[in-house]
């Protein structure tokens, strides 16, 4: 059996293992919550912190969802009341909160590489689990959109997908990527424009191409992106009608993938800008699923790094 995580701050390197145990878990918790049993106590007693530096939707309260399924307390640190904006220092912040026996910390930063950071300051028994850091992770992401994916196209080795839009900017692509990869999947190509390409050698074993008439063309499975705008210079902006017109998802390019290819989106969504609504709303759309899975999965995540 693959070793336990005492964090997760990120997919690189996870070994395939270690990615299935955690899909297998979030399924088994889908199974007991579909059951009739919304609530497990497995966490009963624990003390899960959410730390969000930059706004959140879906993710925050998913692993709020998560944390009180398994019977958790959870906490949600608001970032715009908090000392942080009176200019106390992240470390003070976190041993402030500590004192008050936290048991895990989940945090989004735009600083790439802080959850890292509070692993080595964190006092030892407190797991971090990444929930967003700059352009660099998104490890629940990337579990949620594997597990959705496994769902419908259980082998891997078969697996095409494309990933479109701004993947410079973009953890899911990375988390995705290195998901994929540990998972054997046949072929992951890139897609988006040449100025919101990361560089090949971050992405190997990638195909980057240009054309996303060419890049769809025959794919189990597209991942669109959102234009990270909050990342970007103003002037690396594109004009938002070009932008569709070369990258955006509609009925017709759809129509040039694989049958019955999964399309998917971390959210939010940019209708008309990166996916049409005749798309992100249609029969192939897998976005809703993706969302519901994410509890499942930070339920399988929460479990895992507490040691239950
Ligand atoms: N929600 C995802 C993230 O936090 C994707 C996005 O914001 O576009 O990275």
């Amino acid at each position: 059996m693959s070793q336990r995580l005492r964090h997760l701050t990120s997919l690189e390197n996870m070994p395939s293992a270690t990615i299935e145990r955690l899909l297998d878990r979030a399924v088994s918790m889908r199974d007991a919550c579909a059951h009739g049993t919304r609530k497990l106590d497995l966490l009963a007693g624990r003390t899960v912190l959410n730390l969000f530096f930059e706004p959140s939707t879906r993710t925050r309260t998913s692993f709020e969802l998560a944390a009180r399924r398994l019977g958790a307390d959870v906490i949600n640190f608001d970032i715009g009341l908090s000392s942080t904006s009176k200019g106390e220092a992240l470390f003070d912040t976190l041993h402030t909160l500590e004192a008050m026996h936290l048991d895990t910390i989940v945090v989004r930063h735009k600083i790439s590489g802080t959850p890292d950071e509070l692993v080595r300051h964190a006092m030892s028994g407190v797991a971090v689990i990444n929930a967003g850091d700059g352009n660099r992770a998104h490890p629940t992401q990337g579990l949620l959109d594997m597990l959705t994916i496994r769902e419908h196209r259980p082998d891997f080795r078969q697996l095409k997908v494309v990933i479109c839009g701004d993947v410079k900017h973009s953890r899911v692509a990375r988390s995705d990527v290195h998901a994929l990869r540990a998972l054997g999947a046949k072929e992951i190509r890139l897609c988006g424009p040449a100025g919101l390409m990361p560089e090949a050698s971050e992405f190997p074993g990638c195909t980057i191409v240009e054309n996303f008439d060419e890049a769809i063309e025959g794919v189990d499975a597209v991942i669109m992106l959102r234009l990270q705008k909050e990342r970007m210079a103003s002037t690396d902006l594109p004009d938002e009608a070009a932008y569709f017109e070369r990258f955006g998802l509609d009925n017709r390019r759809l129509a040039l993938a694989g049958k019955g290819c999964l399309v998917m989106h971390p959210g939010p969504l940019n209708r008309g800008i990166e996916i049409a609504s005749e798309v992100a709303d249609g029969p192939q759309s897998r976005i809703l699923e993706q969302v519901g899975n994410g509890v499942f999965v930070r339920m399988a995540v929460l479990c895992e790094v507490m040691g239950r």
